[in-house]
């Protein structure tokens, strides 16, 4: 059943807070051992649920929370043997905001080490397996949230987006996730990789369960100063009709797909057609080296967030001779990916490389985004696959550099700022495929309206529960 149902049936009084809990938790534990996809159960859970009172908007939903965002007195890792132990003596305002309305915390899900990765294997800890398929990656680095969802462990999930850590797995495994404009959710108790495209992202079933957790954990927060005041009004934005946008396809993103998603994207671009929408090819000409900028501007913000994972004030300590021992072993923990990110953002940062790398790519974050305004003078949204390929198979991606090139078609709204949606399209065989959709900055809502159109239209087709669903 999706977020919605279970809310009206809890409003209705048909089923309590306590028995959607038990439901969930009884599945995770059913099912998460061969998945994998939480890292820590929430173990109040029950004894919140008893507490909660139905009349809340949100009571009665459990949320799968990605294991980078901060939830008091629950472990938070990051996926990291760095944050192992830690016990966060604050919570992320998206999850006190969840919580104030009457949702719970089910558990902290699976991770690339702090969100570096497309697949989950970067994890510290263990990889997730996709529910479609036990052989092939979730995704990543949202890939616990993604197939939690994909699994029915939960109905709602938060993710975290830097440089498509949301769409990316809800495309692999066939779930809707929103990578919001920058600034819509407070990034207060998000655990930083690169602060100017971290972004934390809802994840789920259907449109509406979206629409739902964004208008709970969007809007100004005095502990973010760069969140918006801009008011979210993603439910409202569902009534009445579909108005008749201009939809430009990015002739960037055409080849070099699979053919399921091909096929998807044809398909769409039919029904949107059908929905009355008009048309066009349009050009984003320097989204081809997007990824090339992403891989300097990341890692450099990475390489100046992580420097404070040193022993002295937060996580694991390690032995060693006097404070630089204690650093260097300390650090000798790091993944190797987390490492290979604090060099290169080291290298680009130096005095003598700065421009050359880091001063360009700020400069071509700067056209990327001017391309994107103008674009949007022409059409109203955009469409593009999430990623080239459906999921790909464990160990496949082991050289670095194939991996960076999972995020192509993800990066671009990172760096330009804007909200971008992945939503559920297609087949490729047993294995979902996702498109995305971007719109102007502060535009998100848009997104949802046209993607609650299609949903509707394809009447869920593409939504599936391959493991079947708790309720
Ligand atoms: N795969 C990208 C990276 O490793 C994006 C990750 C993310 O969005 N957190 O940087």
């Amino acid at each position: 059943m999706l977020a919605h149902e279970i809310r009206a049936r809890v409003a209705r009084g048909e089923v309590s807070p306590l028995e959607v809990a038990q439901a969930y938790l009884k599945r995770v534990q059913e099912l998460d051992p061969s998945l994998g996809a939480f890292l820590s159960l929430n173990e109040r859970l029950l004894q919140e649920a008893e507490g909660v009172d139905p009349r809340l908007p949100l009571a009665g939903l459990v949320v799968a929370v990605k294991d980078n965002i901060a939830t008091r007195g629950l472990r938070t890792t990051a996926g990291s043997r760095l944050l192992e132990n830690f016990v966060p003596p604050y919570e992320a305002t998206a999850v006190a905001r969840l919580r104030a309305l009457g949702a719970l915390v089910l558990g902290k899900t699976n991770l690339d080490e702090f969100g570096m990765g497309s697949s989950t294997e970067h994890s510290a800890f263990f990889p997730t397996k996709n529910p479609f398929d036990p052989h092939r990656v979730p995704g990543g680095s949202s890939g616990g949230s993604a197939a939690a969802l994909a699994a029915d462990l939960a109905p709602l999930a938060l993710g975290s987006d830097t440089g498509g850590s949301v769409r990316q797995p809800a495309a692999f495994c066939g779930v809707y996730g929103l990578k919001p404009t920058y600034g819509r959710v407070s990034r207060f108790g998000l655990i930083a990789y690169a602060s100017s495209l971290d972004q934390i992202g809802p994840m789920a079933r259907s449109v509406r369960d979206l629409a739902l957790l964004m208008d709970a954990v969007a809007g100004p927060d005095p502990l973010d100063a760069t969140s918006l005041d801009l008011p979210p009004r993603f439910q409202e934005a569902l009534e009445g009709p579909l108005p008749p946008l201009r939809l430009g396809v990015v002739r960037e993103a055409l080849a070099g797909n699979s053919p399921g998603v091909e096929r998807a994207l044809e398909e769409a671009l039919e029904v949107f057609r059908g929905l009355g929408l008009s048309l066009r090819e349009v050009s984003w000409p320097s989204l081809p080296q997007a990824l090339a900028a992403y891989y300097i501007l990341a890692p450099a913000e990475a390489s100046s967030n992580l420097a404070r994972y040193d022993g002295t004030l937060y996580g694991v300590r390690a032995e060693g001779e006097e404070v630089e021992g204690v650093r260097q072993a300390t650090r000798a923990r790091f993944g190797l990916e987390v490492k290979r990110r604090v060099l290169v953002g080291t290298f680009v940062l130096s005095s003598g490389y700065y421009e050359a790398y880091y001063g360009r790519a700020q400069a071509f974050r700067r056209r990327l985004k001017a391309e994107a305004r103008a674009l949007f003078q022409e059409v109203d949204l955009l469409l593009l696959p999430t990623t080239p390929h459906p999921a790909f198979p464990f160990g496949a991606r082991r050289d670095p550099l194939s991996m960076y090139r999972e995020d192509l078609y993800t990066v671009g709204a990172n760096l330009a700022g804007l909200p971008a949606l992945s939503f559920p399209a297609g087949f490729e065989g047993h294995l979902p495929v996702g498109l995305q959709l971007l719109a102007p900055w502060g535009e998100d809502e848009r997104l949802l309206r046209a993607a609650l159109a299609f949903e509707e239209a394809t009447d869920r087709a593409f939504l599936r529960a391959p493991l079947g669903e708790a309720f």
